[in-house]
């Protein structure tokens, strides 16, 4: 028995179409009470998902609005119990009403999330796939979008399910052996499920591994715009995002701390930092600003360094080279082409990064670097859905992957079976974390809680 639960699934916006969903015993009887086909009470006559135009109408039969209306016996439903779903028009007056009316009818308005944990928790999908949902929702890029959906499918989470049966069929094995000694069951030997656990360790990593990329794809990748003060940084941030993010003034030192902003570029997400600069100042705030600015460098992926092309280059020009780790990718960028040139690129040239030339200023150029910064992040070669973005999955692959080392480690060092056995119970209940299907309640809800009502 489970209590009905209802929410406006697109929000409390105006919008062309504001669809309620409803899900729980009750779901039927309440669309039967509200709704009217052709004058009619509809659910008798209504096919499962099939729409139905008709209209709402309150208690005392007053109208409501004219929309559409379909329902989905249990179990074939999102959530596997009895639902209905509204089409209304998107007036969020409207909307609020029936939600009032549903509320009189003891249907109660759905937490965030609480859609989808219901169908987590009757079975109709796995933590993965749940996980997937918010993912697609919150998709900032079509390659995270796209490998949400094919984790929406099912990807990972039956790549772990088959992983997760043959470690169980191994402890099976054990147990099977001591509880009935007088079958003619195989000895068990641990050394022959070495070939197992040695797959899954390869499986779990290779997965594991797709962790780092899934990060950058769903946080964006770090860029650090550097450069000598007035280069122009926060000048070439707006340009290249389009609006004025940053305050630009001639004034040094005025990017006293770093700006950070999201932009999609080709496939990937990159998260822009503008940093204060380099130089040498008292200023306890302009320090920070400078230190925020080195350890920006050593975590970006990608470093733009921003030249001012109307000044000769100066020492500390190239001082913050020297910041940059030798193996993160750099582009230079002349800027303020549109002034007299004064600066000299050999220096840059022998060092073979690719240069850009643009004004910030008019936005000459700007098209040619976000070309460059495209190129230095080609297409994934990951297949679609096989990359995990969240840290919770990382997290539990890791545990899985050691616990699976240690049982490997222990079986070739004569340790008792029942040692190893444990390290494997580790991994099973690690995946089982993955997948939901160990997970307890109270982590099952904070997972939830971060869905939007009405999913
Ligand atoms: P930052 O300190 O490196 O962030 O530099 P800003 O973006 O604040 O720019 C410093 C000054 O240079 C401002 O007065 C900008 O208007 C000016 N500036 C930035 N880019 C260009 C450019 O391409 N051409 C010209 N002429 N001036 C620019």
């Amino acid at each position: 028995m489970s209590d009905t639960i209802a929410a406006i699934a697109t929000g409390e916006f105006v919008t062309a179409i504001g669809i309620i969903r409803i899900s729980g015993d009750l779901s039927l009887t309440v669309a039967d009470n509200i709704f009217r086909h052709n004058g009619k009470n509809f659910s008798k006559l209504a096919k499962d998902r099939h729409m139905y135009y008709g209209e709402v109408v309150d208690e005392r039969g007053e109208l409501l609005d004219v929309c559409m209306c379909a329902v989905f016996p249990a179990p074939n439903s999102y959530t596997g119990e009895n639902m209905a779903e509204l089409y209304c028009h998107g007036s969020p007056t409207v909307l609020t009403e029936i939600m009032q009316l549903l509320n009189r009818q003891k249907v109660r308005t759905a937490k965030p999330g609480e859609f989808t944990e219901r169908a987590f928790l009757n079975g109709k999908m796995d933590l993965t796939q749940a996980e997937a949902v918010i993912d697609i929702i919150e998709s900032e890029t079509s390659a995270i979008a796209k490998n949400a959906a094919a984790q929406l499918k099912g990807v990972v989470g039956q790549k772990l399910t088959r992983i997760y049966d043959k470690l169980l069929d191994i402890i099976a094995h054990f147990h099977a052996v001591i509880d009935y000694p007088d079958e003619d069951i195989d000895e068990f030997e641990l050394q022959n499920h070495n070939k197992t656990m040695t797959e899954a360790i390869n499986e779990l990593k290779k997965l594991l591994k797709t962790y780092e990329r899934g990060r950058l794809l769903k946080e964006g990748i770090p860029t650090a715009i550097v450069g000598r003060t007035n280069t122009g940084k926060s000048s070439l941030l707006n340009a290249i995002l389009g609006y004025e993010r940053a305050i630009v003034t001639d004034i040094p030192g005025t990017t006293r701390d770093t700006i950070e902003e999201k932009i999609r570029i080709g496939s990937n997400l990159l998260h822009l930092i503008d940093t204060a600069g380099v130089r040498a100042t008292s200023d306890a705030v302009e320090q920070l600003g400078v230190k925020r600015t080195i350890s920006a460098l050593e975590k970006a992926k990608l470093v733009i360094m921003v030249f001012d092309s109307s000044q000769p280059p100066g020492s500390d020009d190239f001082e913050i080279i020297g910041k940059i780790p030798d193996d993160t990718p750099k582009i230079a960028v002349i800027n303020k082409i549109d002034l007299k040139q004064t600066f000299d690129i050999a220096e840059l040239e022998a060092q073979k990064f690719p240069i850009c030339y643009t004004s910030a200023l008019s936005g000459d150029g700007i098209e040619d670097l976000i070309e460059e910064i495209a190129k230095q992040f080609p297409e994934p070669m990951h297949t679609a859905g096989e990359i995990i973005t969240n840290q919770r999955q990382s997290e539990a692959l890791a545990k899985a992957v050691e616990s699976l080392q240690n049982a490997k480690e222990a079986s070739t060092a004569s340790i008792t079976s029942d040692a190893v056995l444990t390290d494997i119970e580790l991994a099973l209940s690690a995946i089982g974390e993955l997948t939901g299907a160990t997970l307890r309640e109270e982590i099952v809800s904070r997972i939830f809680e971060r869905f939007c009502v009405g999913k």
